[in-house]
């Protein structure tokens, strides 16, 4: 396998900007999203792929059969092409650094000790000033890369290769429009990960739940016994969720409530929170607490003034997994067989394989070897790409 053909192919991809927006209306977000996409789409021709380029929404889709001989179920690969609105993503500088010593700049063990893992490796960060974009270009190029090879290695027999590129996954919309009839494989990876040998399958169950208070305004020098204001019960409300299940409380597999929002005056309040648990029947608990919550409010003030609506966002990719774990295995084993010694991760939120996976396509997250996502401070550990690579390539045969 080449290196410096990978890591060529990255420095190509992360230089195009394809930040999404989360303020925009538009499907994609943005527009500039496409170049890539065009990109891609014409190389995975050269590579031999038949492209299908939903141009209206920007996903590609590719497919190249099995090699003779190669009865393997057909297998999917999945990255996203934008990066997070959180940070300019706009000429992007790349930069290498050879042998990294813990001495740099932008890169500095004390600051992120994850660093001292990576001493002796080659890196690649940015100037500072945007991030760098390994999420997910890493996995684009990796998954492209695998392609390559199997081209250049007709010799290494491969199953049927589903590939699809999606937009807008930073904002939540990575999977609005993801066509499972155009994907030629029941079964997938997405390859958005970072620290090489993390697999993740679990994530969490995901609810909003928005809480509406109504008040009653009236003069404050004549509101005895009138005024009910409303944000004096939005913070009853608040102060009935337990704080010790909010997000800068808890880890692994705690749940949590988190007030997202919220906006009040005396006449109306109105709050969102993030319900979030790993486990199905603590998430259900969870929405029947705040039900209970509003129901308490309106007991003290023996009125309905708190309503509340709870609506489900993404479940827990586990949950459709059960058939599916030889997908787990299998990545467990190339991580293995690539030097790297699997490990699984909980994910604390959620990932465009939990929608995928809720919608019939069992999709577990594989590592791309990058780090510090939607910072200044993204970089990508060249080993470890190259070895995510690899792992790609014994899935994929
Ligand atoms: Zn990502």
């Amino acid at each position: 396998m080449d290196q410096h053909s990978l890591v060529e192919r990255f420095l190509r991809y992360v230089k195009i900007d394809t930040r999404s927006d989360e303020d925009s209306a538009t499907h994609p977000s943005t527009a500039k999203q496409h170049k890539l996409a065009e990109l891609l789409a014409e190389e995975l021709k050269d590579l031999g792929l038949t492209v299908d380029y939903d141009v209206e929404h920007c996903y590609i889709y590719g497919y190249v059969g099995p090699s003779e001989g190669n009865t393997e179920d057909d297998l999917g690969f999945i990255a996203h092409l934008d990066t997070s609105p959180a940070v300019s993503g706009k000429d992007v500088k790349p930069y290498i650094i050879s042998a990294y010593d813990g001495h740099d700049d932008i890169l500095d063990p004390e600051e992120f000790p994850e660093l001292k893992n990576h001493i002796g490796e080659d890196l690649i960060r940015t100037d500072g000033t945007t991030l760098l974009g390994a999420d997910d270009k890493a996995g684009v190029a990796e998954i492209m890369e695998m392609l390559a090879y199997f081209k250049a290695n007709p010799d290494v027999s491969h199953r049927g290769i589903a590939v699809a590129f999606t937009p807008d996954e930073e904002i939540g919309e990575g999977t609005l429009f993801f066509d499972l009839n155009r994907f030629h494989a029941k079964q997938a990876y997405t390859v958005d990960g970072g620290k090489f040998g993390v697999l993740e399958y679990e994530c969490f169950n995901a609810a909003m739940a928005t809480v509406e208070i109504k008040g009653r305004s009236v003069h404050t020098g004549s509101a005895k016994g009138i005024m009910i204001n409303a944000s004096i019960l939005a913070t009853e409300f608040i102060n009935l969720i337990p704080a010790d299940e909010r997000p800068e409380n808890t880890e692994g597999y705690e749940g949590f409530y988190y007030l997202d929002n919220i906006r009040s005056d005396c006449e109306h309040a109105r709050m969102q929170f993030l319900i979030r648990d790993h486990d199905k029947e603590k998430f259900e608990g969870r929405k029947e607490y705040m039900l209970d919550a509003a129901f308490t409010i309106n007991e003290r003030y023996g009125t309905e003034l708190c309503s509340i609506r709870i609506d489900d966002q993404y479940p827990n990719m586990k949950m459709f997994l059960g058939d599916h774990m030889d997908l787990i295995e299998r990545a467990k084993e190339a991580v293995r067989q690539s030097g790297g010694e699997p490990t699984s991760e909980p994910v604390r939120g959620g990932t465009d394989g939990a929608i995928l996976s809720s919608r019939g396509l069992p999709c577990p997250n594989l590592s791309t070897g990058g780090y510090n996502y939607h910072s200044r401070y993204e970089y990508a550990s060249i080993p470890e790409m190259q070895k995510s690579l690899e792992v790609l390539i014994r899935l994929a045969q």
